[in-house]
């Protein structure tokens, strides 16, 4: 007689059990996607001892049918396909049916149940698999659950969980994952008798993220809404400063499901290219909308992952959309906010200037007519620009002749002299205000003030020339009257003559002198400073080939940030208001100003209404 039996049920659901329900979290997940299939609008998890002890989700939605309480709890019973070619409709979370006879496999489940279209309700007792009872009972419309004894007839899988607040943490990993693509659904999570999580269900993803993340990440987030080919991408990403240095906060759905999925996260961070500085990830909220038949969703048995028949449009798609986000960021809540409407800015910032000057003793009349002669330049901003020139000069001139003939600078001089410090950059005007502890450049752009660390924009300015010269046919190189000579270590050779091409690109002319020595006789020719270009081509070899195994893929990045870090101007440098007004108006042509290279802020906007709380005006 052979030796091999067919398994009874109860031991097949077991061990299928092991597929989808592994810990507590899997369990929550389960049952929070069935009430979710089952149309509620508040669903509630309340765990004790991170789920070991019990779980129970009460939900608002449709309930069993009193008739299909019992094959629920059977492998492979499912309300939503009926046949294999509807799983490429499937719209729903579930649709294998095994989830309730996984989990009734290896806990003990309480089920009170009544559907929307009956009186009457259910309460169904199973344990590890077998019915224990079936009775009527009055219920509100809806299912609670309520599960317990998790794994105890499976001790090799109990050994396996982990201390109670780990497995609580993991189901709040799963509730705020199900909420962030569910805002229209209220979550409540209870652990250990403390709400942890309480959602609006208003519908809007921004209350999901205050009421989850909390304020400051509320406060950085921007609205993402594209549709590229068929596929439709929404959600919200981050800005760069609330980047983070691990994935966690990166949330990827298809279709509302949550998927751990490398090409949306890649196209994500593609797309936050020079934003974010190295080894960090942005916070991110992705749900790509696509024709279900255009993906599997049947290739993992928790559905994390999903295959996509057109990866590529797949990745088009959420790298614009998160591209075009972060440019209509820049354009429109830039911190250095573009004067649109440069005359009407002007006119304010000139009455502003004589009504609040507490220095300026100049007469009302005074005041008339130089707002009347600004509204006669308002016409055309082109006309307003060449006055200011004009008056620029004109001041210039009178400071010449008040320090040259010694006489105390009268108010109005002082006045002058914040006039003329109005400057154009493109399209950004702003007042030069000064430099503090040799480090930081303070600006103002209509009322707020801005804090620049010279360091960090030089750096980002560099960043864009030395980028520009990478890719250009034409190297912008200075060549050397003596060449400098650098002795290296027989690794750092090794790595110089593999990449020999990158400081090519970057303006380097490099010839090995000997074994172990490398003659630079030309240099990138970006910055008028002085540089150190020894240091700096040491510097690219100690930054890249540190890491150069992991971050490979960066290596342009990582060679161009190096160099711009080195180049820049330091912090502790007292610069001339020249050399100030010059890299603020460079800086302020870029595209994207606000960070370094490396992700760290280049500006700190402090606006008007802030200084005016703080001295108790508002
Ligand atoms: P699936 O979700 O894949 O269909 P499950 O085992 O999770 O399989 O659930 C089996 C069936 O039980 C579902 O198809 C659904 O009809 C019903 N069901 C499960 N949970 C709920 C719920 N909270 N409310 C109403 N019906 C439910
Ligand atoms: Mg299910």
């Amino acid at each position: 007689m052979g030796n091999i039996v067919l398994l009874d049920e109860n031991t097949i659901n077991k061990i299928a059990a092991g597929e989808v329900v592994d810990r507590p979290s899997s369990i929550v997940k389960e049952l929070v996607e069935n009430s979710i299939d089952a149309n509620a609008k508040n669903i509630t998890v309340e765990i004790k001892n991170g789920g070991i002890s019990y779980i129970k989700i009460n939900d608002d939605g449709d309930g069993f049918r009193s008739d299909d309480v019992e094959i629920a709890f059977e492998r492979h019973a499912t309300s939503k396909i009926r046949q294999e070619s509807d799983i490429l409709k499937i719209t729903s979370m579930g649709f294998r049916g095994e989830a309730l006879a996984s989990v009734a496999a290896i806990s003990k489940v309480s089920l009170s149940t009544r559907h929307k279209d009956e009186d009457v309700g259910t309460k169904l007792v199973v344990e590890a698999g077998n019915i224990i009872s079936n009775e009527r009972t009055a219920s509100n419309k809806g299912t609670s659950i309520y599960i317990k004894d998790i794994f105890y007839n499976t001790p090799a899988r109990f050994k396996f969980l982990k201390k109670d607040y780990t497995e609580a943490g993991y189901v709040e990993d799963v509730i705020i994952r199900i909420a962030l693509s569910n805002p229209h659904i209220s979550f409540k999570y209870i652990n250990n008798g403390k709400t942890i999580i309480s959602t609006s269900g208003d519908n809007k993803l921004e209350s999901a993220i205050y009421t989850i993340f909390g304020k400051e990440i509320y406060s950085n987030i921007l609205n993402v809404d594209y549709s590229y080919k068929d596929i439709i991408v929404t959600g919200a990403v981050g800005l760069p400063q609330i980047s983070r240095s691990t994935r966690n906060n990166e949330f990827t759905y298809i279709n509302t499901r949550f998927v751990k999925d490398k090409i949306l996260k890649s196209s994500i961070e593609k797309a936050y290219t020079e934003k974010l500085g190295i080894n960090k990830f942005p916070f991110a909220i992705i749900n790509v909308k696509i024709n279900t038949e255009t993906i599997d969703v049947n290739v993992h048995p928790a559905k994390l992952e999903v295959k996509f028949e057109n990866e590529k449009d797949v990745f088009e798609a959420v790298y614009f959309a998160v591209k075009n986000a972060l440019e209509i960021n820049n354009r429109e809540h830039s911190p250095f906010t573009i004067a649109s409407k440069g005359e009407v800015q002007i006119e304010k910032q000139y009455v502003q200037a004589f009504q609040y000057n507490p220095i300026n003793t100049g007469s009302n009349e005074e005041i008339i007519k130089a707002n009347s002669n600004i509204n006669d330049t308002q016409k055309e901003e082109e006309n307003v620009f060449s006055n200011i020139d004009k008056n620029v000069n004109q001041f210039n001139e009178n400071m010449v002749v008040e320090y040259t003939t010694e006489t105390k600078i009268q108010p109005k001089e002082i006045y002058i002299k914040d006039e003329i410090q109005m400057y154009k950059s493109d399209e950004i005007i702003y007042n030069y205000i000064g430099q503090v502890f040799d480090t930081y450049i303070i600006i103002q752009i209509k009322d707020k003030m801005y804090i620049i660390d010279q360091h960090a924009a030089h750096e980002r300015l560099l960043y864009e020339k030395f980028k520009d010269n990478f890719y250009s046919k034409t190297k912008e190189t200075q060549m050397l009257m003596i060449p400098i000579l650098i002795e290296l270590k027989n690794n750092e050779c090794e790595f110089v003559s593999n990449n020999l091409e990158y400081f090519e690109n970057c303006g380097f002319i490099l010839e090995a002198f000997s074994n172990n020595a490398y003659k630079i006789s030309g240099v990138p020719n970006i910055s008028d400073l002085d540089i150190d270009y020894k240091s700096m081509f040491l510097d690219i070899i100690d930054e890249l080939m540190g890491s150069n195994k992991t971050e490979y893929k960066n290596k342009e990045f990582r060679f161009l940030a190096t160099l711009a870090c080195k180049a820049a101007v330091k912090g502790n440098m007292k610069l001339t208001k020249e050399e100030n007004t010059k890299l603020v108006d460079e800086m302020l042509k870029l595209e994207n100003p606000f960070t370094c290279p490396h992700g760290r802020p280049t500006a700190y906007e402090i606006s008007k209404y802030e200084i005016e709380r703080k001295f108790g005006r508002k």
